[in-house]
C-alpha cells in the first residue's frame, strides 16, 4: 500500500472552472500513478462567499471529467467528516494549542483601527501589514476585553527574524526572510478558522502526504510551514501547479477564455478531450501523440516535467483535439453521445416553448435552434448589417459584468439589468435589444429574446458578448 495521500481542496464560492479543473487533474493523476488515494475536502469556512448550489457543482464538474475520488463529503471515509464547517472543534483545539504555547495571540483591534492603519501605510507606500499592536498585550489587558466581550480574532506569531525555508517539489528550495510575513489572522471573530489554520490542521488530520496546488498558494507556504512547526507536526511536500494563461500569457479569465466546466459542455467540448488537453498543455505526461487515453496518461505521468512556464490554454487547440476524440468514436458512441447530450429530452423540451409557434415544418428546426446547440458559433457578422450605435461596445461590456454578477439568472433579473443599462445610456429598447439578440442567437427574427437567455444561460450569453467584446 502506497501512503501517497493528495487532495482537491476547493472553496465553495461559485462554479468550478478550468483551473480547478487543471488542479484536480493533476492530484487524480499523482494519486492513480502512484496507487495511492485522492480525497475530496470543501474548504468552506469563509461564510460571506459561500455559495450554496456550489459543493454540488464542484463535484458534478469531477464526475463530468471522470475524476473519482476515494474519500469525500458524498462517499464518506476513515477521516469524515471532509467539510471544513463540520470540524470548526478541531480547529478550536488547534487554536486553543497555539495560544497556550504562545505561537499565537488574541487581536482586539477593530476594523477602524485596521483600515486607518492600512490607509496610512499606503500613503506611505509601505506594504499593508498589521502592525503586531495586540502581540504584546499583558494577559491581564487580554482577560480584561474579554471579560468586557470585546470581539477578537487569533493571530499566528511570525518569527520576526530568520528565514522560513521549504522545498517545492518543482522548484526545489525556496526561502523567505520572516521579516516580510504578516501575523495572519487564523481565526476570524466569527469563530471560524481562514483558510491557512483550516488546511494545515486538515492536512495533517488526513494524513496527506503532498499537497498539490496551484501557484498563487505559493506565497501562503512559509505561513503554513510556521504554522505545522508551531503545532508540532511535520509539513507534507508541496508541489504548486502553474496557473493556467491566456494566449496572451494574462493569467487565464472568463474575459478572455471559456473557463466554465458548464460552459465548456455546453460549447460541445467532450470531457476526455478536456482533460487530455489540460494534461497535455501541463507537460506532464511523457507521450507522444496527443490524442491519449487515461491509462497511458496515468502510466506517463512524471510530474518533473511539468510546464513551469505557464500552460496556454487556446480553445481552437482544444477543439481541433476534440475533433480527433469524436473522429474516434464508434458509431454506437457518436450516436449515444448526440441522443444524451446535445438532442436529450431536457433540451428539447426547454426549446418547445420557444419555437412551437415558429416551424412550417420539422427541417426548419436545425437552423432555428442552431444558436442554442453551436456555442462556438461567431454571430458577429450579422451585427454590421443593423448599423448599431458606436456606443454599443460600452454599453455592452456594463451589461456584461452586470449579467455576471447576477445571482439568480430569471427573465425578471436578467430584464431589470438590460433596463438599468438601457436608461443609464440613453438607449432605446430596440437599440440594445435587437443587437443583443443578433449577438446571441445569430438572427433578427429569433424567438423572443428574455426567454432566450434564460434558457441559453449566463455562460453562453456572456461567453458570447465577451467574443464580441474582444474583437
Ligand atoms: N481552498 C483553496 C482553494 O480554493 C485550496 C488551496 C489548497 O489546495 O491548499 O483553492
Amino acid at each position: 500500500m502506497s501512503d501517497v495521500r493528495v487532495r482537491i481542496a476547493p472553496s465553495p464560492t461559485g462554479d468550478p472552472h478550468v483551473g480547478f479543473a487543471f488542479t484536480a487533474l493533476f492530484n487524480f493523476l499523482y494519486a492513480r500513478s502512484n496507487g495511492g488515494k485522492l480525497i475530496f475536502r470543501l474548504e468552506d469556512t469563509d461564510r460571506a462567499r459561500l455559495r450554496q448550489d456550489s459543493e454540488r457543482r464542484l463535484l458534478e464538474g469531477l464526475h463530468w471529467l471522470g475524476i473519482d475520488c476515494d474519500e469525500g463529503p458524498d462517499q464518506g471515509g476513515m477521516h469524515a467528516p471532509y467539510r471544513q464547517s463540520e470540524r470548526l472543534p478541531l480547529y478550536r483545539d488547534s487554536i486553543a494549542t497555539l495560544l497556550q504555547g504562545r505561537h499565537a495571540y488574541r487581536c482586539f483591534c477593530s476594523a477602524a483601527r485596521l483600515e486607518a492603519l492600512r490607509a496610512t501605510q499606503r500613503q506611505q507606500k509601505q506594504t499593508p501589514r498589521y502592525d503586531r499592536h495586540c502581540r504584546t498585550l499583558s494577559p491581564d489587558a487580554v482577560a480584561r476585553q474579554e471579560r468586557q466581550g470585546v470581539p477578537s480574532v487569533v493571530r499566528l506569531k511570525m518569527p520576526l527574524a530568520g528565514t522560513t525555508v521549504f522545498h517545492d517539489e518543482l522548484r526545489g528550495e525556496l526561502s523567505v526572510a520572516n521579516s516580510q510575513l504578516d501575523d495572519a489572522v487564523l481565526l476570524k471573530s466569527d469563530g471560524y478558522p481562514v483558510y491557512h489554520l483550516a488546511s494545515v490542521v486538515d492536512d495533517q488530520a488526513m494524513q496527506i502526504s503532498h499537497v498539490i496546488r496551484a501557484e498563487e498558494w505559493l506565497s501562503s507556504t512559509p505561513k503554513h510551514v510556521v504554522l505545522y512547526e508551531a503545532l508540532g507536526f511535520t509539513p507534507p511536500r508541496f508541489l504548486h501547479l502553474p496557473i493556467l494563461r491566456n494566449r496572451d500569457h494574462s493569467k487565464i479569465s472568463k474575459r478572455k477564455n471559456p473557463v466554465a466546466l458548464r460552459l465548456l459542455a455546453q460549447l460541445g467540448i467532450l470531457p476526455a478531450a478536456l482533460v487530455n488537453y489540460l494534461a497535455l498543455i501541463g507537460g506532464s505526461i511523457e507521450h507522444d501523440h496527443e490524442v491519449c487515453d487515461r491509462d497511458t496518461m496515468i502510466k506517463s505521468f512524471a510530474p518533473q516535467r511539468l510546464n513551469l512556464g505557464g500552460p496556454v490554454f487556446d480553445m481552437q487547440k482544444l477543439l481541433w483535439l476534440n475533433q480527433q476524440y469524436i473522429q474516434n468514436m464508434d458509431e454506437d458512441a457518436f450516436v449515444q453521445h448526440l441522443r444524451e447530450e446535445v438532442l436529450n429530452d431536457t433540451k428539447l423540451r426547454r426549446i418547445y416553448p420557444l419555437l412551437r409557434t415558429r416551424l412550417e415544418n420539422f427541417a426548419q428546426f436545425f437552423a432555428k435552434a442552431a444558436f442554442f446547440f453551436d456555442g462556438v458559433q461567431d454571430y458577429q457578422a450579422q451585427l454590421e448589417t443593423l448599423q448599431p450605435r458606436d456606443e454599443l461596445p460600452q454599453v455592452l461590456a456594463d451589461l456584461c459584468a452586470r449579467l455576471e454578477n447576477l445571482t439568480v439568472w430569471t427573465q425578471a433579473n436578467i430584464k431589470a439589468q438590460l433596463q438599468a443599462v438601457q436608461q443609464e445610456n440613453g438607449f432605446k429598447t430596440k437599440e440594445l435589444y435587437l443587437p443583443l439578440r443578433v449577438l446571441v442567437t445569430g438572427s433578427k427574427d429569433s424567438p423572443e429574446l428574455l426567454p432566450v437567455l434564460e434558457l441559453l444561460g449566463r455562460e453562453l450569453v456572456t461567453y458570447r458578448l465577451r467574443c464580441f467584446l474582444n474583437r
